[in-house]
């Protein structure tokens, strides 16, 4: 599903990434962790396709296709889906219409009809409710005034909503009380399947007892240092990064 090799990537003549490896195929969940600063929401920037970050080396595919070569929209359109640290508020559009101009973008890129405005917000209330979200929320501007927590019910909603086949979670739960985290893994759980993956950018162990991860992965300095499976989380919980630098030296 995705293939990166030799990722580098720079921020404002800095390299962040330094030649990232990673395969995702389908039905997995990923969990990367790892020091701050590493490079984790920079991969997840360039791989949304975000402008401030310039590739300079490396190959992406995404099912095929060279990812780099798609604009934001594009992205989304092939199902890709990125689920901010600090999620954007944008007053004056309302929720609902929003997540209906998503939604509609999707499905013309998939040849499907638009749904009806009724038979949208069937789906959205329905959804709503699945993630513990008033459906006054769908009548607000998108994320205007919203607590930390329902912006992120809002965007599993968006998500379950849009479907996508690869969904990037970046510190998902920093910030969010258990009952929201709870939430939030339901509905990444719910959405499991053997089409769909997952990379979960986490700082925390305790999210992974709730998304059990297929693979772990440690990014430290621009590049995956370590692999292994849902013990690795529990290992560096226990002992941090530190003992890593000497591993990988
Ligand atoms: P992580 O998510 O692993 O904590 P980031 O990817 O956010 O790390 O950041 C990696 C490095 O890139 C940090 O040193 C950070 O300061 C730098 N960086 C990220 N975004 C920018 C930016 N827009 N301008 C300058 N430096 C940035
Ligand atoms: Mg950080
Ligand atoms: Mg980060």
């Amino acid at each position: 599903m995705l293939t990166i090799e030799n990722l580098c990537a720079r921020v404002e003549d800095k390299d962040i990434l330094k030649g990232l490896n990673l395969e995702v195929k389908p039905g997995e969940v990923h969990a990367i962790m790892g020091p701050n600063g590493a490079g984790k929401s920079t991969l997840g920037s360039v791989l949304a396709g975000r402008e401030s970050f310039t590739v300079t080396e490396g190959e992406v595919r995404f099912d095929g296709k060279d990812l780099l070569e798609l604009d934001v929209e594009e992205r989304a359109r092939e199902g890709l889906f990125l689920a901010f640290q600090y999620p954007v508020e944008i007053p004056g559009v309302s929720n609902m219409e929003f997540l209906k101009a998503s939604v509609d973008a999707v499905r013309k890129h998939q040849g499907k009809p638009d749904l009806s405005s009724v038979e949208f917000m069937k789906l959205a209330r329905e959804t709503s409710k699945r993630v513990k979200l008033d459906q006054a929320f769908l009548k607000r501007g998108v994320n205007e005034g919203f607590s930390g927590g329902e912006k992120k019910r809002n965007e599993i909603l968006q998500m379950m909503l849009l479907e996508p086949r690869l969904c990037i979670l970046d510190e998902t739960d920093s910030g969010l009380d258990i009952d929201a985290l709870q939430t939030v893994a339901d509905g990444v759980n719910a959405m499991r399947s053997e089409e769909r993956s997952f990379i979960v950018v986490t700082h925390y162990q305790r999210l992974l007892d709730y998304i059990v991860p297929d693979v772990v992965h440690v990014l430290a300095d621009g590049k995956i240092v370590k692999s292994g499976d849902k013990s690795l989380a529990k290992e560096l919980e226990a002992k941090g990064y530190r003992w890593l630098e000497s591993e990988v030296a």
